[in-house]
């Protein structure tokens, strides 16, 4: 491997970005007692694979999940941590918390305005640590702090259940994770006393606990909806190698929006009935909100065995007057399916998307597997096998196949098992800002990593002695549509007028999914001062935001950026034609001059306005009325150059 995770840079480049990928580097040569846990939004869990069979570790009611949420007391330490946690979830904004793993690895700005109304407890920029913190009293926790007391839990729950130490874990991650976000992770492990040996994509996890190894050739489809986000994945398996072909999801999906869409139907009917709900202040009706909303995930997973439920207050609520019948409200599962359906309509339309990057259709897929808590609804199994056609594998848990997984690769990690490779895509096309601001595409998006690129740009101004290297990320054509990833600049180069310099830049991914970005000037050769400065990296609801609006902005994304290269292709002609008049403008008559100049006003006034269609005729113009003065020139030239070695 040329790369290695940052250690080794050939180029003394050191941009060292984690794509959002994972392949396995060397297994380690410690043999131990090593878990693989699913550090998840909604619920974590901790899994061990005992002679090679995998099974998830319980807690000592014989529970598999343990939900991710914590009560935190004065000091910043978890009182409770899973199910008790959970039961006060809502009504007691302040502090409890949940859902920390979308805050893994960010900065505040980096959380979309969607994430953060889902979010009732306080967040504040730490600018000294560049991340996100959460408030509760006045002590400022981090979100890898937090998830630490997550991990340390089932670290305990482990210890329990297999009476040894346990000291190593693979733990796995969304796809879409970067390399911030996979650091934080990694951290989270270390300070809960855990040595992580690798953070695994939870797709790729998935695949393995059903039991898809290289072993087993074919293409499948993960399903992955949990509590708060979808995922889905499609991976093949063939000769020892698999690839994730392709990964599309919805950071702000869930299993949640399941449960408010109940819960908002049974809010407004409780309100229909009369029910003096406008008459609670805001802490109670908060604490209303929750009720209703815990009560909704209940009705929910009931709706699985029964065809009618309902959903009812506590006798708190009854004080305002409210008989036992305005305080209940009844559902059918035929009713709660068609709250449902646009939810489960917009996960179908990323299985769609990710079906097209991976060029494949439905009929094309050996496998469907279900991943995630909410896929346990019989309405979510009818509409994936609608869709894909075919059954869903059913032979899991959906929930618990990620930790099955990993556990499976931790038991390869812990020399258990045989060499696997695996070939991971990147989410986002990586490329480099070109002149005007528009994107020069040296790697698309969901190519197969290892991967190089590369391409040779030259300089735009005059006399210019440093070249910016500007790392972008995403699907737009413009810059300021896309995700900065880092800055460089190529310094010492000559003075030189517009087009002489040629400046290499290559990027290379290796099978970490690890980038280097070089830029050498082809001309000099020689070492140059490079600057460094690495933005952070990107934020998950971005990118699907920024997938999203790059198919929706297709057209005038085109346009814009056919503007922008009509003007950078005006100014070259423009300063080349100023440059010919200066110095061969006396080998055509007045007549040709004026028609020349007028020509190059036209096309200046053309660059000012927004059609490309009106600089290319401006350009095509000046050109016809130039021709025969470029002739000139060269036929000048050469008679010069003759002279010259006659001389
Ligand atoms: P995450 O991966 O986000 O941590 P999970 O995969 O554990 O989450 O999924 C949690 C979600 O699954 C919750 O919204 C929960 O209500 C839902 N869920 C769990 N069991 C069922 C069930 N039997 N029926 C419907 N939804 C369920
Ligand atoms: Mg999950």
């Amino acid at each position: 491997m040329i790369f290695g995770g940052g250690r080794f840079k050939p180029w003394g480049v050191p941009i060292q970005i984690d794509l959002g990928s994972s392949s396995p580097r060397k297994a380690p040569e410690a043999k131990g007692l090593i878990v693989g846990i699913d550090l998840g939004t909604t619920n974590s869990l901790v899994a061990y694979a005992r002679d090679g069979r995998p099974e998830v570790l319980k807690g000592e009611n014989g529970e598999t999940l343990l939900p991710s949420v914590l009560e935190i007391d004065a000091s910043g330490k978890a009182r409770q941590i899973g199910q008790g946690a959970k039961a006060l979830r809502g009504s007691r904004p302040e502090d409890v918390l949940f859902s920390v793993k979308r805050l893994m690895g960010r900065t505040l700005k980096d959380i979309s305005e969607d994430a953060r109304r889902q979010i009732p407890y306080e967040l504040v920029d730490d600018v000294a640590s560049h991340q996100v913190k959460v408030k509760v009293g006045d002590r400022l926790l981090s979100p890898i702090e937090i998830s630490a007391q997550i991990l340390r839990a089932l670290k305990e729950r482990a210890e329990k259940a297999l009476g040894q130490k346990v000291d190593r874990a693979v733990i796995t991650v969304p796809a879409y994770f970067d390399d911030a976000q996979r650091t934080a992770t990694k951290a989270a492990g270390r300070i809960a006393g855990l040595e992580v040996l690798r953070v695994f994509n939870e797709p790729t996890a998935a695949a393995l606990g059903y039991g898809w190894s290289f072993e087993k050739p074919g293409t499948i489809a993960v399903f992955d909806l949990g509590g708060g986000t979808f995922d889905v994945s499609i991976l093949r398996l063939e000769a020892a190698v698999l690839e994730v072909l392709a990964t599309s999801g919805d950071t702000q999906l869930g299993g949640d929006d399941f449960d408010a869409a109940l819960a908002e139907a049974a809010w407004n009917a409780f309100h229909a009935s009369g029910l003096d709900l406008d008459t609670l202040d805001a802490a109670q009706q908060r604490h209303l909100r929750a009720e209703i909303l815990a009560a909704a995930e209940e009705a929910k997973i009931r709706l699985g065995d029964v065809t009618t439920t309902e959903i009812r207050l506590g006798p708190a609520w009854f004080a305002g007057g409210a008989s036992a019948d305005k305080a209940s409200f009844t559902i059918t599962r035929e009713a709660a399916e068609k709250l449902w359906a646009p939810l489960v309509d917009r996960a179908i339309e990323r299985c769609r998307s990710a079906l097209a990057d991976a060029k494949l259709a439905p009929a094309d897929l050996d496998d469907v597997v279900l991943v995630g808590g909410s896929t346990r609804l019989a309405y979510v199994q009818r509409r994936v096998e609608d869709f894909f056609g075919r059954k869903p594998n059913r032979t899991l848990h959906p929930d618990e196949a990620v930790a099955l997984g990993a556990a499976v690769q931790a038991d390869t990690l812990a020399g258990n098992d045989s060499n696997r490779l695996l070939l991971d895509v990147i989410p986002l096309s990586l490329g480099i800002e070109t002149v005007g601001g528009a994107v020069a595409k040296l790697i698309p998006r969901n190519s197969t990593i290892p991967t190089e690129a590369r391409d040779v740009y030259t300089n735009h101004a005059e006399k210019q002695t440093a070249f910016d290297i500007h790392v972008v990320q995403g699907e737009r054509e413009l810059v300021k549509d896309n995700r900065s990833l880092a800055r460089f600049k190529l310094r010492g180069l000559e003075p030189a007028p517009p087009g002489f310099h040629r400046i290499e830049v290559t990027f290379r991914i290796d099978a970490s999914g690890i980038l280097g970005v070089r830029a050498k000037d082809l001309r000099s050769g020689k070492a140059h001062e490079i600057e460094v400065r690495p933005s952070f990296g990107l934020n998950d609801d971005e990118l699907f935001a920024m997938l999203e609006s790059a198919e929706g902005h297709a057209e005038a994304d085109a346009r814009a950026r056919e503007l922008v290269d009509a003007r950078v292709e005006a100014e070259t002609v423009i300063r080349a034609a100023e440059k010919t008049l200066e110095m061969s403008g006396h080998l055509v008559t007045a007549h040709d001059l004026a028609e020349i100049r007028a020509r190059l006003v036209d096309l200046r006034n053309a660059v000012q306005g927004a059609s490309p269609e009106a600089i290319h005729k401006a350009l095509s113009e000046l050109d016809a009325v130039t021709r025969e003065l470029a002739e000139l020139q060269v036929n000048n030239a050469l008679g010069q150059a003759m002279k010259g070695q006659k001389a």
